[in-house]
């Protein structure tokens, strides 16, 4: 059974880094720490080997997956100079397979990542029906030439602004009408998941971007028994709070404020210091806390692109709070992270995950992966630990064992 990873931004650094670390962990070339499918009782399942994952994608940038894993390796030291050597023929293999993309409605900060004229020219000119068509056919042309039983489709391109008034496209029928009248508002993410959905291909948007969250294509995906999650990986300062905050509403400890503070020098970085595309993703970075603590707090989120981090991340959190007697106190925490080692292995193990609930007919959103997610879609709950039991025991029930 092979299947086909199909990551829609390729050549960035999660994307790249997901198919280093596929590859030097089939070669032998490094371990799997950092995979939750790694551990039980996920690991037990009946999962797509890594070494049976072929890869392929889109892009919009003309550097090449091996030149973003020189830059990331010389910026961050990751991956480290074995790992990429042992890769090294792989990717360039992959990196035949990534096609030109669509930029349509990602913003100007976006479509100037492309040197590629095309880029720029196919935005403006060609029909948002005649994209979906070239993206049906870059899938299908894939499956054909490497003979993939199944294919994933994966989100891990720049995150591009909202949509404004998403409730235009709540039904099938709207989406289908809007992609037929040239609606020039529908973005690329959303376009790549259609044209997954409705050829029956399982799709992960790792990124805030709108891709399946629209009514029209979560109706599609009901209807023809397709699975689908997102949205934006759970990697860093969200993790730590969603583990962190129930601890607050538990002991009963009144959170003031939550202020925190991210700096990263990586292109996603640069791409959300624009305030179109930022907005997305303090949007899903801000939500979670008020859900988890059950009140308002004054819950600030600032992103700050720093250049010489690199894909280093540092998230400074302050929690001031409100205790017995009325005592104030105070918690600081300080996450630095490898933004693409934090975020590559859960790429692999959502598509591990979804192609099991393919195999076993589970259309439609997958709330068993909401740890992976800052916004879970169709999930309220954000308390990482609950998130991770409800993981736990859908692969304890396809085992046959006992829910814990
Ligand atoms: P990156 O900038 O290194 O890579 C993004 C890639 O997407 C680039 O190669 C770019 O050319 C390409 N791209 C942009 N628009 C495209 C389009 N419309 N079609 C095809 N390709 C397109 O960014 P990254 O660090 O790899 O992050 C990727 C995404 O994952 C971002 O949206 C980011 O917000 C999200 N994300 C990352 C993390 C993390 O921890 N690294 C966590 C959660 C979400």
């Amino acid at each position: 059974m092979t299947t086909g990873i199909w990551l829609i931004g390729a050549r960035g650094n999660v994307a790249t880094l997901a198919a280093v670390g596929a590859r030097a962990i089939a070669r032998g070339a490094v371990g799997d720490t950092g995979m939750v499918t790694a551990r039980e009782p996920t690991a037990s399942l009946d999962l797509p080997a890594l070494d049976d994952l072929v890869f392929a994608g889109h892009d919009i940038r003309e550097q090449s997956m091996e030149e973003t894993a020189e830059a990331a390796r010389d910026a961050g030291g990751v991956p480290n100079r074995d790992v990429l050597d042992a890769v090294r023929e792989d990717l360039r293999e992959i990196d035949e397979r990534v096609n030109t993309g669509t930029a349509i409605s990602c913003g100007q900060v976006v479509e100037d990542l492309s040197e590629d004229e095309r880029v720029a020219e196919a935005a403006a000119e060609e029909t948002v029906a005649g994209i979906v068509a070239r993206i049906r056919d870059d899938y299908a042309s894939f499956v054909e030439a490497e003979g993939i039983d199944r294919l994933v489709v994966v989100n891990v391109a720049s995150t591009e602004p909202p949509v404004s008034d998403p409730e235009r496209y709540d039904t099938l029928e709207a989406f289908e009408a809007a992609v037929e009248g040239d609606d020039r508002d529908l973005p690329a993410s959303a376009l790549y998941a259609y044209a997954a959905i409705d050829e029956g291909h399982p799709y992960v948007n790792f990124t805030p971007s709108t891709g399946s969250a629209l009514g029209g294509l979560e109706e599609l995906a009901t209807e023809r028994g397709v699975p689908h999650m997102g949205r934006d990986g759970k990697t860093g300062e969200t993790l730590v709070k969603s583990a962190l905050a129930p601890m607050f509403a538990g002991r009963n400890l009144h959170v003031m404020s939550w202020e925190g503070h991210n700096i990263l020098g990586n292109t996603d970085g640069l791409v959300l210091e624009e305030e179109e595309n930022e907005a997305g993703k303090i949007q899903s970075k801000q939500s979670l806390l008020e859900d988890i603590l059950g009140y308002e707090t004054h819950n600030a989120v600032h992103i700050d692109y720093t250049p010489s981090l690199g894909d280093w991340k540092t998230a400074w959190d302050h929690i001031h709070f409100r205790g017995f007697l009325d005592t104030e106190m105070k918690m600081q925490f300080t996450w630095e992270g490898s933004d693409s080692a934090l975020a590559a292995p859960l790429v692999l193990d959502l598509v591990r995950l979804i192609s099991h609930a393919d195999e076993h007919g589970a259309g439609g959103l997958q709330p068993q992966l909401a740890s992976f997610f800052k916004s879970p879609l169709g999930v309220d709950e954000h308390d990482l630990s609950r998130q991770l039991d409800r993981l736990d025991e859908y692969a304890s029930s396809h085992l046959g064992g006992e829910a814990r």
